[in-house]
């Protein structure tokens, strides 16, 4: 990310992506709406997610299941004994932290995953290390702070009414294993993908939609037999680098991180993360993590019913291991975004602003403009006839300069111009966003054209 994040948070906050949340209100610290040309966007990366990973998959089903579930869910999935990050305060100014992040922005080369309280205050008074707010070294202890939302469900609010938002979809996925394997007569290997909302408390939300307290996931788990022979987390690494290269990510900007044993989370067995080189350092963009037979496991301790699996070949039950490829909508939109924004130099004392984004993911893909006034009802009629076709706008307002320009700070792939000469010759002017070259074109010739390009 060669721009800083101000500057790119900048641009989408003008040109109508990304909007403070409740922001007539003074906003909400870390809440983010997603304005009309971010939600297009959003839109468009999850369908492809749900075509590759689901609909598109020789071996993967969907789901959605319900935000709030059974708090036994989260007693086996671990979250109500181990979902919990290290926080101090500091006592001089009062800032709350996480004490593991306070170590690793200071020292980037450092993991302090699966360290302990100890260790990390150990660390943190060996190198003195001062609070980033007022530099003071006057900390608290590090406490646990348990990150799910708790809320109350029914008319009581006493302890048995609490409930939790789930802080990852993937739940959902393991609670019906059964419902969908016995339903879909389903054979391992298969998976099942979803895409919904997850919350989580976090103590130092930022970097913009980089950490949300409301973010949303897709993530698939996929079952497998322990037996197979085949390397099934291989694989899902190689689909998820597929998959990046189709939406366009550009793999210079991310690196594969393999975690360390001690610093693997309590449900798995092995994880690589996909991290982008954010301007702000390099972030955890997706996780790739074997969670073994915990889960199933686990689940079926908790609820005393039977999630084994029976091999209808060798007649053998068996608790299939999953693999779980797990994604941040916001964080990959954020990665994308940053990936594709450019200020260009064009000419001695000019520059534009153009959002280099795979045309499968701009708001529009095209762009229909008017030269002159005197056109608009004509342009307007032919904006009316793509519009059965592909995703378009219609600009009629300022010079065609700007334009040009505002088409591409959002990233439209194409701008179609209709001039006086359209009106004899039925043909327009097809202006490509990256290269700026310009083709003439017959009307009837266009919509093949765009489909041709836009792939
Ligand atoms: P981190 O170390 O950044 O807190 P994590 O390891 O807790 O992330 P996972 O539980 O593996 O994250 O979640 C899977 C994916 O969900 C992450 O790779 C990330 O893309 C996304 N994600 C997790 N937490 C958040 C959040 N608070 N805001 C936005 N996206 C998130």
């Amino acid at each position: 990310m060669k721009y800083s994040l101000e500057e790119v948070v900048n641009h989408l906050k003008t040109q109508g992506f990304v909007f403070p949340g409740s922001e007539i209100y003074g906003g909400l610290a870390n809440a983010w709406d997603f304005g009309p040309l971010g939600i297009e966007i959003i839109r468009k990366l999850k369908n492809l997610w749900w075509k590759f990973f689901v609909t598109k998959s020789k071996y993967n089903v969907g789901l959605d299941s319900a935000i709030l579930m059974n708090n036994n869910v989260w007693k086996a999935s671990g979250h109500l004994g181990n979902f919990s990050d290290p926080l101090l305060d500091c006592k001089k100014c009062q800032t709350r932290m996480r004490a593991d992040k306070l170590i690793e922005e200071k020292y980037p080369n450092i993991n302090c995953g699966g360290w302990d309280n100890k260790q990390l205050t150990d660390f943190i008074n060996n190198e003195q290390i001062a609070c980033p707010h007022c530099g003071a070294h006057d900390f608290t202890d590090i406490r646990q702070f348990q990150l799910m939302f708790q809320t109350n469900q029914g008319v009581l609010q006493d302890e048995k009414s609490i409930v939790y938002l789930r802080p990852e979809t993937a739940q959902g996925i393991f609670v019906n294993f059964k419902n969908i394997q016995r339903s879909l007569r389903k054979k391992l290997p298969f998976g099942v993908g979803q895409i919904g909302k997850s919350f989580r408390n976090e103590i130092t939300p930022g970097n913009f939609i980089f950490r949300t307290r409301e973010f949303e996931q897709m993530e698939l788990e996929f079952f497998y037999d322990p037996a197979d022979q085949t390397d099934w987390f291989s694989y899902w690494v190689q689909q998820v680098k597929i998959f990046l290269t189709t939406i366009g990510l550009k793999s210079e900007n991310y690196v594969l991180r393999e975690h360390d044993p001690k610093e693997l989370a309590h449900y798995a067995k092995r994880t690589i993360d996909i991290e982008y080189k954010f301007s702000f350092g390099q972030g955890e963009l997706w996780g790739i993590a074997d969670r073994g037979d915990f889960d199933l496991k686990s689940h079926s301790d908790y609820s005393h019913q039977n999630l084994s699996y029976l091999n209808p070949e060798t007649n053998e039950k068996i608790i299939p291991h999953v693999i779980e490829p797990s994604v941040g909508v916001g964080r990959l939109l954020l990665a994308l975004l940053a990936d594709s924004y450019e200020v260009e130099k064009i000419g001695e004392n000019d520059s534009r602003v153009v959002l280099k984004l795979s045309p499968l993911l701009t708001p529009y893909q095209i762009a229909v403009i008017p030269l002159s006034k005197q056109l608009n009802e004509q342009a307007y009629q032919l904006y009316e006839t793509l519009l059965n076709d592909f995703d378009c706008t219609y600009d009629e307002t300022g010079n065609i300069g700007k334009r040009y320009r505002r088409q591409d700070a959002i990233g439209t792939p194409y701008c179609i111009t209709y001039d006086f000469d359209s009106l004899t010759d039925n043909a327009v002017t097809i202006r490509d966003r990256d290269t700026m070259e310009q083709i003439r074109l017959a009307i009837s010739e266009l919509p093949a054209y765009l489909k041709e390009h836009l792939k």
